[in-house]
């Protein structure tokens, strides 16, 4: 008998071992560890023995028994854990293409918005800012534009009472910083401005500008010149020129206006720039002495310049966009070119 047993421990391991799937192996442990199994038959078969062979043939039972369950246990374990890869696999595909999520990104007018005032800051300017609710003096007053002046026929202003506005542009900014520190200075002020226009391509009632200001002993239009020139190549490339028109503001004299030759036809003409080749992106000047006597600055000493430009009207010229009122209309097939 004890051959048997032997030799059916030998069968046993190497069904096991050679079992793939649970339901194969369950079949296994039936055939030789369940109750009616082959090592259960071969315990009950011991009261055949002689008294002398009992416990020899128990002893060796019992062992056979102990390294089948073990082969068991080894074998239950190999099929588990290539099951637990199989589940892996089919319930995930690291082939797959992901999903796409709908992120939204800043808005064409406020990256333009973040280029200039990167340019500027490189050149060291501080940026500045100021309420959009403001009074007539800093709007106005303050800037060399007196209640009867005509000048002020060009601003269509929203009035809330007499004294109060929503400003029209960012030059108050210039006032209020004057006020409060002594030169030099040199600082851009960001923000919306408000007309009382009615939107069509080139106009809006709301917009955003960023006004510049310079103040020091011996500052010159050469200086404006050098400042803004470095900051329409950084705009719009190394290739485009600038120019400079007389114009007339009258917080500024001389004040001028600043062209960039048209990016589409080279300078050539073309219906985007008229057929004059250049296209108007801003307006500047030396600071007039009159506002300098406002803010208590000593005209005789210093001099300084200033610029403000429309960032919709830089947007449009930086990516072709011929009507303003886009920027406004939320519309995700235009936002998305961004
Ligand atoms: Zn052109």
């Amino acid at each position: 008998m004890i051959e048997e047993v032997a030799e059916a421990k030998q069968q046993a391991v190497k069904e096991f071992a050679s079992a793939s799937c649970a339901e194969e192996l369950e079949r296994f442990r039936i055939k030789y560890l369940g109750k009616r199994g082959l090592l259960a038959m071969f315990l009950k078969s011991i009261g055949k023995l002689s008294t002398e062979e009992r416990p020899g043939a128990g002893k060796v039972i019992n062992d056979a028994k102990v390294s089948v369950q073990q082969a068991f246990d080894e074998a239950k374990e190999r099929i588990a854990v290539a099951n637990q890869g199989e589940v892996a696999a089919s319930s995930f595909d690291w082939t797959l293409p992901s999903y796409s999520f709908a992120r939204g990104h800043l808005h064409p007018c406020t990256q333009v918005m973040d280029d200039v005032i990167d340019i500027f800051v490189e050149m060291g300017f501080k940026v500045e800012t100021g309420p959009e609710v403001e009074l007539d003096y800093y709007n106005f007053g303050a800037l060399n534009t007196p209640k009867e002046h005509p000048a002020r026929d060009l601003h269509d202003t929203f009035y809330i009472s007499d004294d109060v506005l929503l400003r029209t542009h960012t030059s108050p900014v210039q006032i209020r910083v004057m006020e409060s520190v002594k030169p030099p200075v040199q600082v851009i002020s960001p923000g919306v401005a408000y007309r009382r226009d009615a939107a069509d391509p080139t106009h809006l009632p709301m917009f955003t500008q960023v006004e510049g200001l310079m103040v020091d002993e011996g500052v010159t239009f050469s200086n404006l010149k050098a400042v803004l020139g470095e900051f329409a190549r950084q705009m719009f490339g190394e290739e485009r020129k600038t120019r400079f028109r007389p114009h007339y503001f009258p917080f500024t004299e001389p004040s001028a206006e600043m062209d960039i030759s048209c990016g589409i036809c080279s300078g050539k003409g073309c219906r985007s720039c008229k057929g004059t080749g250049w296209l108007e992106i801003l307006g500047c000047g030396m600071v007039h002495p009159n506002v300098f006597d406002n803010v208590g600055y000593n005209r005789e000493k210093y001099t300084g310049f200033a610029f403000g430009m429309g960032i919709e009207r830089i947007a449009m010229l930086k990516y072709g966009i011929d009507d303003i009122r886009l920027f406004v209309e939320n519309d995700l097939r235009f936002l998305k070119q961004f």
